[in-house]
């Protein structure tokens, strides 16, 4: 019929290699990854899947038709579309785009861009608790653009939510508002949910972080510096400690602090067999950086199982768990059910 041709398209695109590390929309992503997308001879991308492409794709569309209602309806704000801005890293220009750079009321010209999300992305930000990637991202673009501002339309593909993901230097701490229906601001938190059907737009605002911006600049340090026998060291690696319980084999319940063996972890602490989670679960490079990595299927889900002293003996910096120090501190899980199929997919 006709869609085996869309598809025979998008499989052959996925083969490509990944180009350019040097984005400011990779800041923050692992530099190993970075490393490997740099030397294309010496380490083969696996191909994209289709869908991944697709899912681009679709959000690129979103973006455009997203640029057109600001056309129309913010005409006083809106400008500047497609502008380009760099940062300078030992002498290396790490590019970024903005969909536009609009005069915002209240803080002034501000970079933005246009982001679809899906649920998993969506809910993470607005609890405050934006990926570590994104985060970086959007602290890059404050200084990248030059401005004082960044600015991200997030738009929650399964449901068209819309939330503004703001990041300033003006900003002292992570504050996250959800209109209501009565027209006035409530402060989320996953102790006050609110039904999805009751409300539309949400704004969450992130203060410039000055030592992420560092950590973004080491990492692109550690990949200009990097050489096919000598790359940066892993961000993400498997688990070894049982998450359920923390390690202690047993937790407490959560209304009567009862105490319960942990089933997870056969109340031994640690994850019996590590495997690799996302990023690494999606990277292309997964193949280099964990070579003894074996996929088994769970039902239909591909895993990759690593033999726990390859990741005993495998050193990983995790320094995506720094948090952003004015976080919000202790937050109780999503009140709204989640799916761990992570957001956009990260295309190395
Ligand atoms: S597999 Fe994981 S640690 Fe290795 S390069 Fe990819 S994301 Fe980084
Ligand atoms: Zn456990």
């Amino acid at each position: 019929m006709l869609i085996e041709k869309v598809i025979d398209y998008y499989v052959e695109l996925g083969k490509k290699p990944p180009g350019n590390p040097f984005r400011l929309s990779n800041s923050g992503r692992c530099a190993r990854a970075l490393a490997y997308q740099r030397f294309p001879t010496a380490f083969k991308a696996e191909p994209l899947p289709a869908r991944v492409l697709m899912v681009l794709e679709e959000g690129k569309r979103v973006d455009k038709w997203l640029k057109e209602e600001f056309r129309k309806h913010c005409t006083k704000e809106w400008g500047w579309e497609e502008k380009e801005f760099h940062i300078e890293v030992d002498g290396v220009k790490i590019y970024g785009h903005a969909d536009g750079v609009p005069t915002l009321e209240k803080y002034g010209p501000t970079v933005a861009e246009l982001k679809s999300m899906s649920n998993f992305g969506f809910r993470n930000a607005l609890q405050g608790k934006t990926d570590y990637s994104y985060r970086c991202q959007l602290n890059s673009y404050v200084v990248g653009g030059g401005l004082t501002n960044a600015l991200w339309v997030c738009y929650r593909k399964e449901t068209s939510h819309l939330l503004e993901l703001f990041c300033s230097k003006k900003i002292a701490k992570v504050e996250t508002r959800i209109l209501t229906p009565s027209g006035g601001w409530l402060q989320y938190t996953p102790e006050t949910p609110i039904e999805d059907e009751e409300w539309q737009r949400a704004e969450v605002a992130h203060p410039f972080d000055p030592n992420l911006h560092q950590e973004v600049i080491e990492r692109f340090q550690q990949v200009i510096r990097s050489t096919p026998t000598k790359l940066p060291e892993r961000e993400y690696g498997p688990k070894l400690i049982c998450e359920k319980c923390e390690g202690k084999g047993f937790y407490l319940t959560e209304k009567r602090q009862i105490k319960k063996a942990c089933t997870a972890c056969n109340e031994t602490g640690k994850v019996l067999e590590p495997r690799l989670e996302f990023p690494c679960s999606h990277c292309r490079f997964k193949q280099y950086c964990w070579p003894q990595a074996k996929l088994k299927y769970e039902g239909k889900k591909p895993l990759w199982f690593v033999p726990r002293e390859v990741v005993e003996d495998t050193p990983v910096v995790h320094i995506h768990e720094n948090l952003n120090p004015q976080d919000l501190g202790d937050l109780s899980p999503s009140p709204i059910p989640i799916n761990d199929q992570p957001d956009d997919v990260e295309l190395f």
